[in-house]
């Protein structure tokens, strides 16, 4: 029996990995669940799976996210928080030796070096949840020493196909309105800007070890194929699956093993239908042209990019920007940003904390 703590389990990733969880008892023991909010929530998990540790994070630091990632009755700690806010919890369970399932991308993209570092040291393992990292991680299957590229694969998000026009102006709701997948509110726009996507870029340039140069992105309207890894010899691999979380989440619990599970609908290639690929228009996506210019900067510039996103999706969800401003402010934030390598957390946090001031700034 493998102990787990889900932090961040009120909200997609989480409710999805109790789901999971729900399946395999007989594997997993949950004994730890923190929140940011949704106390109500939170109570009734408490209700149904009595862990030996919960906690609300609200407004008290990341401190008792540390406490249930560190815990010795924990092996596998998912991380299921949104945002800056997960990244001491992901280095501080590294560093105590556990198996990270990161649902957390931010971590990776502000602070990939020390969490890369952080699992060396404490002997942890860093196992992805992404669904396109996950598939790559299925498809590279011991191979490593031979991938030579990656294509990661973009549904285009809500706006694919709309005028530039009516995209600067699009509502929240429009952009809530994703076309493949249910996910929180953050990630959902920055999947419409494709902030989400460099992110990814990033996320795999850490995971996998490939400078962002060698990590394309194509859009996959049907989100069926969720990674593509070639190989030396000119091979390419897919992962493909109808879109769930919970697949990814299964595997990053359980990698390198598959566990027998029936909980996400059977493949049908006939009912996927047509699988089809677009190029990103160019210049059609600014936030991701400048997550990825942040990510061949490297050092503090990826931690300032991700600062700014999130002040201006802030901004965005409540109300006080439009849609075509968010990239605006990603890029003027990170104009100012002066980059320095990402040595210790506390250089990271003060990139975190000035461009997150000059986003603000930006915003009036
Ligand atoms: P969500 O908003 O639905 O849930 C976030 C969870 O984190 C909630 O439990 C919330 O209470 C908690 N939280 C928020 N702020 C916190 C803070 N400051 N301190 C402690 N806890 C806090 O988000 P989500 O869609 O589940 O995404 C979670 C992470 O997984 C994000 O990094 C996202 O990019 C990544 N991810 C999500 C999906 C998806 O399908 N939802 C897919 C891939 C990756
Ligand atoms: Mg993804």
């Amino acid at each position: 029996m493998k102990g787990v703590a889900v932090l961040g389990s009120t909200g997609s990733i989480g409710t999805s990995t109790l789901n999971v969880l729900r399946r395999h008892r007989d594997r997993f023991r949950l004994v730890g669940l923190t929140a940011g909010s949704n106390s109500g929530l939170l109570a009734e998990q408490i209700a149904e799976w009595q862990p030996a540790f919960a906690g609300l994070a609200s407004g008290a630091g990341p401190a008792c996210l540390i406490e249930a990632a560190t815990r010795p009755d924990v092996d596998i700690v998912v991380n299921a928080v949104v945002g800056f806010a997960g990244l001491e919890a992901t280095l501080a369970a590294l560093k105590a030796g556990k198996r990270v399932a990161l649902a957390n991308k931010e971590s990776l993209v502000v602070a990939g070096e020390l969490v890369v570092l952080a699992a060396r040291q404490g002997g942890g393992e860093l196992v992805p949840v992404d669904s396109e990292h996950s598939g790559v991680l299925q498809c590279i299957a011991g191979n490593a020493a031979a991938l030579r590229k990656l294509i990661l694969t973009a549904s285009g998000g809500p706006f694919r196909g709309w005028e530039p026009e009516r995209v600067e102006r699009a509502t929240v709701a429009e952009a809530l309105n994703h076309p493949t997948w249910r996910m929180g509110s953050k990630i959902t726009v920055d999947s419409a800007t494709l902030a989400n996507k460099a992110m990814e870029v990033i996320e795999a340039h850490h995971l996998f070890g490939l400078g962002c140069d060698r990590v394309d992105v194509v859009v996959h309207p049907q989100s069926i194929i969720h990674a593509l890894v070639e190989f030396a010899d000119g091979s390419v691999l897919g992962q493909l699956g109808f879109p769930s979380m919970e697949l990814p989440i299964l595997y990053a619990l359980t990698h390198p093993e598959r566990a027998l599970d029936n909980g996400v609908r059977p493949f049908d290639p006939v009912a996927a239908g047509s699988l089809t690929f677009e190029p990103l228009r160019p210049g059609g996506f600014p936030a991701f042209d400048a997550g990825v210019a942040s990510g061949r900067t490297g050092g503090t510039a990826p931690a300032a990019f991700n600062a700014a996103n999130e002040v201006a999706v802030g901004a965005f969800l409540a109300g006080k920007i439009p849609f075509g401003r968010i990239a605006v402010v990603i890029e003027a934030a990170l104009s100012k940003h002066r980059a320095e390598a990402a040595a210790s957390l506390d250089i990271v946090r003060s990139a975190d904390r000035s461009a997150r001031a000059e986003a603000e700034r930006l915003l009036g």
